[in-house]
């Protein structure tokens, strides 16, 4: 049994008493009561999230890999900036928000608080307006680095909380004080996650260095495969661009690579779709006999 059929039982069992069928004393039963909690505890040891969220929340080395890949960005701005002629066209880096520059790591732990195990977009959305955002280690330096050179930063992301989700995003930008969190600089995509039209547009007027993501989608759609070894291939071809024109953060928990996993984004939390998580990180495995 899993913690959300745990918490779906216990529901019916509410509802069940509700409807008059038990009485409350047949129910409150101390013991039961310790026994459900071990059980959901249990549950929550067991959930195949905490790996990924205990690493984003706690490593240093997660802190690390963020700073270093922030590190090559101001090298690579500081080196467009150096070829730059005052005449051409101006500079600018476009950047994913979610997992590039916002760590989301309290909607995760809460996930697995809840005994969710896979990406809840009911909870994302609720998450979302409440600006429990941070930025991931170097984000806010790498930002103001852009814009004390005068590279102008332009923020792209495709998220869907209804009529609202573009002020949502806006108004994040803007909680956290960095640079050029206006309209402009802001592109929202609600029905694709395809964010080329966004760099289509900032390359006609300045010249685009640098693309920052934790998705491959997000340097370009030719990754928006279903294909494991395909995705990898088109990863290994365009090699050369990694630390180059692109720069990616580390995403252990959601992205496209799990959408190549399940044939979609955001897979249902079915007893299906975990064997089918469990064949994924078992393919290869040792067979020790
Ligand atoms: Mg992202």
């Amino acid at each position: 049994m899993n913690c959300k059929s745990l918490k779906m039982n216990r529901r019916s069992l509410l509802t069940t008493m509700l409807a008059g069928s038990l009485t409350t004393s047949s129910i409150v039963n101390p013991h039961e009561t310790d026994l459900e909690k071990e059980s959901n505890h249990s549950c929550q040891q067991r959930n195949p999230l905490l790996w990924a969220v205990a690493w984003s929340n706690t490593a240093a080395e997660f802190g690390a890999l963020c700073h270093q890949a922030f590190n090559l960005a101001k090298v690579k701005v500081d080196q467009a900036k150096q070829r730059h002629a005052e005449s051409r066209r101006p500079l600018a880096v476009m950047t994913d928000i979610d997992n590039t520059i916002f760590h989301a790591s309290s909607y995760w732990s809460h996930l697995i608080d809840q005994g969710i195990d896979f990406f809840d977009d009911a909870i994302w959305d609720r998450w979302i307006p409440e600006n429990l955002i941070s930025l991931v280690p170097g984000a806010r330096e790498f930002l103001a680095y852009c814009n004390e050179l005068g590279v102008e930063v332009f923020y792209v992301t495709n998220r869907n909380q209804g009529p609202e989700t573009y002020d949502y995003a806006l108004r994040q930008l803007q909680y956290l004080e960095l640079p050029y969190a206006d309209r402009e600089h802001l592109t929202v995509f609600r029905d694709s996650s395809d964010k080329t039209p966004a760099r289509e547009r900032v390359k006609k007027s300045h010249e685009l260095v640098l693309l920052l993501g934790d998705n491959l989608n997000d340097f370009k759609r030719d990754y928006y495969v279903t294909n494991i070894e395909q995705r990898f291939a088109l990863m290994e071809r365009d090699k050369q661009e990694f630390g180059d024109r692109f720069i990616v953060l580390p995403n252990p928990t959601d992205g496209h690579w799990v959408r190549a996993i399940f044939g979609e984004s955001e897979p249902a939390p079915t007893e299906e779709t975990r064997s089918t998580l469990l064949a994924a990180a078992t393919k290869g495995a040792w067979d020790n006999n």
